[in-house]
């Protein structure tokens, strides 16, 4: 027979369970301590930096040194940080967190982001711009994904300072349109009135997949007077 000491300790360790559940890996739920467990981190799909464009990570034909990507976007940003590729599983930890409010993947989704931009910085930006969404769209989602992404890097950089500027326009996905629809979607979209001037930028957005939208604003930033754009991103959709 069970001693209640026994019985108390076991009744106690099954409450603790209940109460308090052990962490687990957002994707794949094995018990981990850290919000990805070391395999799912490992099995992540990581962008191939090799024979890629420097500035838009377009993979580029052997021994072929300008972009054709960059040539025909003519994009005014200097180089876009990304580690992974918009791909499984991350693609749907992502969308979860969009279109689903898994507002507790933020921690994970944040320290993967900051983890994958960090060694690429030998100082931080002067400032930091996250891609806004139209005021319609974050009344309806609660949150911008975006702030979201940057909750681990602002823990550890409180004094980075934030820009936070308008988009006026609801616009369509990018990808879905062709090249002149592209241009008239962004007209207009964005207004920055903040003085640029010789200024290291990063923009940041969760996901970019033509880098238009990245690119409009890259342009407002130099027409500010920025000296230096950077685009900060999880995932990189490439071809
Ligand atoms: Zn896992
Ligand atoms: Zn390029």
């Amino acid at each position: 027979m069970l001693s209640v000491t026994k019985l108390y300790r076991l009744l106690n360790n099954y409450l603790d369970k209940l109460i308090i559940p052990e962490p687990q890996c957002v994707l794949c739920t094995s018990v981990s301590q850290e919000a990805i467990c070391r395999d799912c981190y490992h099995a992540l799909v990581k962008l191939p930096l090799k024979s890629r464009c420097p500035r838009c990570l377009w993979a580029l034909p052997p021994k072929e040194i300008a972009c054709s990507n960059c040539k025909e976007h003519q994009f005014q940003f200097e180089r876009i940080i990304a580690s992974y590729s918009y791909a499984f599983p991350l693609d749907r930890v992502l969308q979860q967190l969009k279109y689903h409010e898994k507002i507790e993947y933020t921690t994970a989704l944040s320290q993967l982001f900051w983890s994958a931009i960090a060694p690429h910085l030998t100082k931080l930006p002067d400032a930091i711009i996250p891609v806004p969404l139209h005021h319609k769209k974050h009344k309806i989602r609660g949150f911008n994904q975006v702030h979201e992404l940057l909750r681990e890097f602002h823990q550890l950089n409180p004094q980075a300072p934030l820009l936070n500027i308008t988009r006026h326009k609801e616009t369509q996905p990018q990808a879905t349109l062709n090249r002149l629809q592209r241009a008239n979607n962004l007209a207009n979209a964005f207004e920055i009135t903040a003085d640029l001037r010789g200024k290291h930028i990063a923009l940041v957005d969760d996901v970019v997949t033509t880098g238009t939208t990245v690119n409009e604003l890259a342009k407002l930033c130099k027409q500010q007077g920025a000296a230096q754009v950077d685009v900060w991103c999880l995932m990189r959709a490439l071809e």
